[in-house]
């Protein structure tokens, strides 16, 4: 835990963002305002939006966080990553969902995990947007506790056999490569983690229909049959599995956090706009204090959860640049913990909030705030539910010796 000189090196924080930083992030926004009615369009026709990748990855935004050795990767730090991905959460749980997981759980995974051959072949790809990567965890009975799951391997004339099942994975019908996570048959330790190719015999994706939200969102059950994988297609360390899933889950949860911010700002957005155009009782609706309000609270509640996310992503930093330090790595974990699980339920509260504001407008999927709520609902369910956070930053406190499960 990062106890000693903590104020110190908080205190060393910058604010500021850099020209060059500046630069990214003008174009994140450009691309962004574009992408807006593309994914208007998909949300009210309920389809899912297959053109995040093209919009993004022409403007070479694909690899942001990724070594600028491979394709198109930029080799932003973590600040310049949340804030890009806070700008993308703006346009809509849905989109940002896209990058969380084909750049935080996929690429980020591959970039720390992988060997030089897999990085040059996967990531080159991937940053361009012409290999897209998904992560493969959950299961029918393993959530919260991925050591459930079932999923298992084989190992047959130098190569790997996958079988099993995965549900509620994102971009599983548009991913050419899952990282999959599977027991040696008949064990339940040594987990490993696999590049497995979708477009390998044995392997078939379905998309989940009738969701709550994420109309615009690939979401998949992915049905695994003996699918062969190269013996240079595991992912990290034999036995290392959880691990690569841990480190996955930090970097999506960190960058699930930068979209909820994104969602409170477009909703603070959206109602600062609607209460000054909609008159009723002789004004606007904006000068009645009940409105104003909501209003504050969530503007109060977007800056905290701002706050806390850059934090987050000023210790992540550090970690990446000493990737051997266990001591930053668990401050780093605590810090984005604590910024997902804030942010995650402000988010909610906020649409609902916005949602209030517009009154019946708000019922509406036409306006943003409606699609907001049912979207964001997701993030206290996933990459940890609220309360497995709760209990992960109990223990940040309470030191180990009082984990309520191993
Ligand atoms: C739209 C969507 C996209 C997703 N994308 C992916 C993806 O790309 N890849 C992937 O692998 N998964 C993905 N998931 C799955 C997601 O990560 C899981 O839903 C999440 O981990 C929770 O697991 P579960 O749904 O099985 O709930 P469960 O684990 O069954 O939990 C049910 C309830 O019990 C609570 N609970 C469970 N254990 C405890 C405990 N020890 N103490 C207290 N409370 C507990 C939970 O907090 C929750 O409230 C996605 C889910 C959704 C909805």
């Amino acid at each position: 835990m990062l106890e000693q000189n903590e104020f110190t090196k908080l205190s060393k924080m910058n604010f500021d963002v850099s020209e060059e930083q500046a630069l990214v992030l003008d174009q994140v926004d450009r691309v962004c305002k574009e992408f807006r009615p593309i994914e208007d369009k998909f949300y009210l026709d309920h389809k899912v939006n297959d053109q995040v990748k093209q919009s993004f990855g022409k403007a070479h935004l694909l690899g942001l966080p990724i070594s600028r050795k491979y394709g198109d990767g930029q080799g932003a730090d973590m600040m310049t990553y949340a804030l890009a991905i806070e700008r993308i959460g703006r346009e809509g749980t849905g989109p940002r969902t896209f990058f969380s997981v084909h750049m935080a759980l996929g690429e980020m995974t591959v970039q720390h995990w992988g060997d030089e051959e897999q990085k040059r072949r996967i990531l080159t790809p991937a940053t361009r947007g012409d290999t897209i990567l998904a992560f493969g965890l959950t299961e029918p009975n393993a959530g919260s506790d991925p050591t459930a799951l079932t999923t298992y391997f084989e190992e047959k004339e130098g190569m790997f056999l996958v079988t099993g099942q995965k549900m509620w994975i994102s971009l599983g019908s548009t991913a050419k490569y899952i990282i999959t996570f599977a027991y040696p048959k008949g064990k339940r330790e040594g987990m490993c983690a696999f590049l497995v190719d979708t477009e390998s015999p044995g392997f078939k994706a379905e998309l989940i229909q009738h969701k709550l939200g994420l109309p615009t969102a690939d979401t998949s059950t992915l049905y695994m049959e003996k699918v062969e994988v190269p013996k240079e297609d595991m992912l990290g360390p034999r036995g290392k599995g959880m691990s690569v899933a841990l480190s996955g889950l930090m970097n999506g949860r960190l960058s699930v956090a930068a979209g909820c911010v994104g969602v409170m700002r477009d909703c603070l957005d959206e109602a600062v706009r609607y209460a000054g155009v909609r008159f009723q009782h002789g004004k606007l609706i904006g000068k009645h204090q009940l409105v104003q309000r909501h209003i504050g609270l969530i503007s109060t509640n977007l800056e905290a959860a701002r706050l806390l996310l850059l934090n987050a992503a000023f210790i992540k930093q550090k970690y990446e640049e000493n990737p051997k330090n266990n001591e930053l790595r668990e401050a780093a974990d605590l810090a984005i913990t604590k910024a997902k699980y804030f942010a995650a339920n402000a988010s909610f509260d906020a649409a609902n909030r916005a949602v209030q504001v517009f009154g019946a407008n708000g019922y509406s999927f036409e306006n943003r705030p409606a699609r907001h709520l049912v979207d964001t609902r997701v993030t206290m369910i996933y990459e940890g539910a609220n309360e497995i956070m709760e209990q992960k930053i109990a223990l940040g406190s309470l030191g180990k010796g009082f984990e309520a499960y191993s």
